[in-house]
């Protein structure tokens, strides 16, 4: 049966996430209310306005159960925005609502405004194949990790700063796969939940 993944759909570049995952063979549900949280073995956390996003989750009782997700061991792809939303730590925007499950201290807009959005060529940990392959990389008002804490794993760096993550389970990326035909991130996400889906819970033993 189809891997089930949840793609947060509250405001943001979803649909675009949506399509990266059919492609890789997952069903796809998109989350804007606690009842669509039921059955998903996966969860995508996109780009967008993570102020808003954060705010929406707060108001429609999403903050709460998805944090518990993350916890439990959940397979997280978080871009741009859903970065922000997984970061412990956000020094300049400390009181943001967010789900903070990922120890990463994150530093919003990092790279400059929208209209010096950009794509570049990462080599990125564990994703490319050999040295001379890249992923692409396109950065939209994006944050960047200042700090990784232990367990967090950094996969790239861009002029020396952090921009991919992972930390147990959570994928964490400053730029937009989404927006380019680089399957590789979301194809990670569908095999890890599918692996996630398989595994004995606490509460099942
Ligand atoms: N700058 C946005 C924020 O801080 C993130 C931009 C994006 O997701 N493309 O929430």
């Amino acid at each position: 049966m189809a891997v089930r993944i949840g793609v947060l759909a509250l405001q943001g570049a979803f649909a675009e996430h949506e399509r990266a995952l059919a492609q890789c063979g997952a069903q796809v549900c998109e989350i804007r209310a606690r009842r669509d949280l039921m059955g998903i073995q996966g969860l995508v956390l996109p780009g967008g306005e993570s102020t808003v996003m954060g705010t929406l989750l707060q108001e429609d009782g999403l903050l709460i159960p998805l944090r518990d997700l993350c916890r439990g061991g959940m397979p997280v792809l978080a871009t741009c925005a859903g970065m922000i939303l997984l970061a412990a730590d956000l020094p300049d925007f400390a009181l943001q609502p967010r789900l903070g499950v990922l120890d990463i201290s994150v530093r919003r807009n990092a790279f400059g405004r929208q209209q010096e959005s950009f794509t570049t060529f990462l080599q990125v940990r564990t994703f490319c194949a050999s040295a001379a392959d890249r992923v692409e990389a396109v950065f939209i008002r994006a944050p960047l990790v200042e700090r990784a804490g232990t367990g967090v794993e950094v996969l790239a760096c861009l002029d020396g700063h952090s921009v991919a993550v992972l930390g147990g389970s959570m994928l964490a990326l400053s730029f937009h796969p989404e927006l380019t035909e680089d399957l590789r991130f979301h194809a990670w996400l569908v095999r890890r939940a599918a692996v996630w889906a398989r595994a004995p819970r606490q509460s099942e033993k």
